[in-house]
């Protein structure tokens, strides 16, 4: 019967649960415990959540789908030197170049050769870091990997911008040690089922463990006095 560790580890968790879970409380000031109900032949599943790493990412996702980025102009428009490829992928994706704070203007006369048709206008610009024109490159590169297609609204970023997103979502989210009301504890939770993938922070620390199916408790954890999450944090 020492089959649960196993399925605790494969228990799967849909974005939809989320919706569903009841807030149980807080513990250690920094963790959301939550239920999900059971069905008729499975118990509840108790859940602790993370409630900065959480809400940061769904900060982060937000500042990701939404951010245009501060831009501003050279004095003197650079002309880009690139290959016929390039060239295409950056007037074909003018508009993401702008969300990143790169304004480009093309050359569409005919008088500038295929490759050279392309000038830089202006380069992003934020308080925390400082863009340059490899972080134009790291972006046709990345948008000549995996275009983007044209019915996702997904805006692909740089890895400085995603940086500079992760650090600002990190300030404006709830802190540990902040005492939560369950509407905003219910706010994070519900949050979660929202976005693209709720399952790490953007830093890459996981956002929720799954603690234990509630029916187990009494066969399995009697033995304890508290079941084993102080090794969480
Ligand atoms: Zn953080
Ligand atoms: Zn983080």
């Amino acid at each position: 019967q020492d089959e649960t560790g196993e399925e605790r580890l494969t228990l799967t968790v849909n974005k939809g649960d989320f919706s569903r879970m009841r807030i149980t409380g807080q513990f250690n000031l920094g963790f959301i415990l939550a239920t999900r109900p059971g069905g008729d032949s499975s118990g509840d599943e108790l859940f602790i959540i993370d409630q900065h790493a959480s809400d940061e990412k769904y900060n982060f996702e937000r500042l990701q789908a939404e951010t245009e980025l501060q831009h501003q102009r050279l004095v003197q428009p650079r002309t880009l030197e690139l290959t016929a490829v390039e060239e295409e992928i950056v007037i074909e994706n003018l508009r993401i170049f702008e969300k990143n704070g790169f304004r480009i203007s093309v050359d569409n006369s005919g008088e500038e050769p295929i490759g050279r048709r392309c000038k830089l206008t202006a380069l992003p610009v934020s308080r925390e870091v400082v863009f340059d024109t490899r972080d134009l490159e790291e972006l046709i590169a990345m948008l000549g990997e995996s275009p983007p297609s044209a019915t996702s609204d997904f805006i692909p970023r740089p890895s400085k911008v995603r940086r500079l997103f992760a650090m600002r979502a990190c300030r404006s989210s709830t802190m540990i040690g902040k005492t939560l009301t369950t509407t905003q504890m219910e706010r994070i939770v519900r949050h979660m089922g929202t976005i693209d993938k709720p399952w790490n922070c953007p830093h890459g620390r996981p956002t929720m463990r799954h603690l234990m199916t509630l029916d187990e408790w009494d066969e399995k954890y009697n033995e304890y006095n508290q079941p084993k999450i102080t090794n969480l944090t």
